[in-house]
């Protein structure tokens, strides 16, 4: 199982300086493999793949090889996933621009996986032979602000810089047995009809309508397609233009909007109810989910899912309260009761009908029970008590936000 922690980061000047450097050339890097990209778009209308693009351009590339290579090949596996995206919703729409630089100024979070190491209370982070002797330095060894205990095994890093300050989420794999069982566990399925779906371990559920952000994209849309229309009437060569990156832009500032008052929303009726482990379907690596490519194929993009688990994860340790993730296998095909898989299980009106048992449960609660009995099947604990969950409240964002 993982768990993230948080920490805060007191690096010296002189380690805040290379820092800066290390974020500053992930941005670099990413530009680069976009530019690459794009120019090979254009010439031949296909884009490379991930490996012949490492293998064939980026390996000796300035800028990839200062980074550490898992680092520097974490931001090109970011704008692959990114690519993907792209072609998925040129199928549907042609006019979907591919991915977007990223700005010059902006500092991209570095992941480590193998290139770093906690001693001594300190994290120490690796560099690139080419950085070593560019720099003169073997290695960063940086000050937690507060050092957290863990009977975890560090396995995964990520620097950000977030407004102004230095943070490291280090994520943990953390043996089942080693985690002290909490009474109070609340388990959250995200999805589109619902934005989000959770359910405790007393038996409260509530569900997070989804309505909101649909009708931001549905609003969005329309005004976006006719901008559009209009502009291949008077320009037909032109398929984009910076009306268009506007209510791009606004659209996804309100879909962001609309998933942090969820999240808060959220977090605000765990604390409510004392809940002290809040678990979720393990979604960090996209790449690797097949579950997801379901999903995916709907209106949402993937990103709206991963940036409202992060939200979720980020408040939740902020308060205190313990985020772990779950494999989410099957947690959508399951029936909750009995525990049927059914391959080609379809959800009509966002409910869950199983044949066996005839369970008739809201969709997205039959997912979020499952991830509270796979989170209590690594203590053995029989789930008797979240057999019945009542009627969940639905919950409607009642702020408006302004268009
Ligand atoms: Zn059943």
């Amino acid at each position: 199982m993982k768990q993230t922690i948080i920490y805060k980061l007191n690096p010296t000047i002189e380690q805040e300086k290379h820092l800066h450097n290390l974020t500053s050339i992930a941005t670099k890097l990413y530009n680069t493999d976009n530019y690459i990209r794009r120019a090979t778009w254009k010439k031949c209308g296909k884009i490379p793949s991930w490996y012949s693009q490492k293998k064939k351009v980026l390996k000796d590339n300035h800028w990839y090889k200062l980074l550490p290579s898992q680092t520097a090949q974490e931001v090109t596996h970011n704008l692959q996933g990114a690519y993907n995206s792209w072609f998925k919703l040129r199928k549907k729409d042609e006019k979907a621009r591919p991915p977007r630089f990223r700005k010059k100024e902006m500092l991209s979070p570095i992941s480590f996986y193998q290139q770093f190491k906690i001693i001594d209370d300190k994290l120490k982070l690796s560099m690139s032979l080419k950085y070593r002797k560019e720099h003169n330095i073997k290695s960063l060894e940086l000050n937690f602000n507060e050092w957290k205990k863990t009977s975890g095994i560090p396995k995964f890093c990520q620097i950000i810089f977030d407004k102004g300050k230095w943070f490291a989420h280090i994520v943990y794999e953390v043996e089942e047995t080693n985690i002290k069982l909490n009474r109070n566990i609340m388990a959250i399925d995200v999805g589109v009809i619902n934005t989000a779906a959770t359910v405790d371990n007393s038996g409260n559920s509530k569900i997070y309508s989804g309505k909101q952000i649909l009708s931001i994209q549905h609003y969005f849309n329309s005004r976006i397609a006719r901008v559009q229309s209009k502009l291949t009437k008077q320009y037909p060569k032109r398929k984009w233009s910076k009306t268009l990156q506007r209510l791009t832009d606004k659209k996804n500032r309100q879909i962001k909007q609309s998933l942090h008052t969820i999240s808060k929303g959220i977090i605000t009726q765990a604390k409510k109810s004392n809940i002290k482990t809040i678990v979720a379907g393990d979604i960090t690596d996209i790449r690797k989910d097949n579950n997801f490519g379901k999903r995916n194929n709907q209106k949402l993009h993937s990103w709206s899912f991963s940036k409202l688990i992060q939200q979720i994860e980020y408040k939740s340790i902020l308060s205190g309260i313990r985020f772990v993730r779950v494999s989410e296998m099957n947690t959508s095909k399951t029936c909750s009761i009995c525990g049927i898989i059914r391959k080609n299980s379809r959800v009509k009106r966002g409910l869950y009908r199983c044949k066996i048992c005839s369970n008739l449960i809201n969709a997205d609660i039959n997912g979020a029970k499952n991830i509270l009995k796979k989170y209590l099947q690594f203590f053995s604990i029989e789930d008797g008590s979240i057999g019945n969950v009542a009627m969940p409240l639905v919950s409607r964002i009642e702020n408006v936000i302004p268009r």
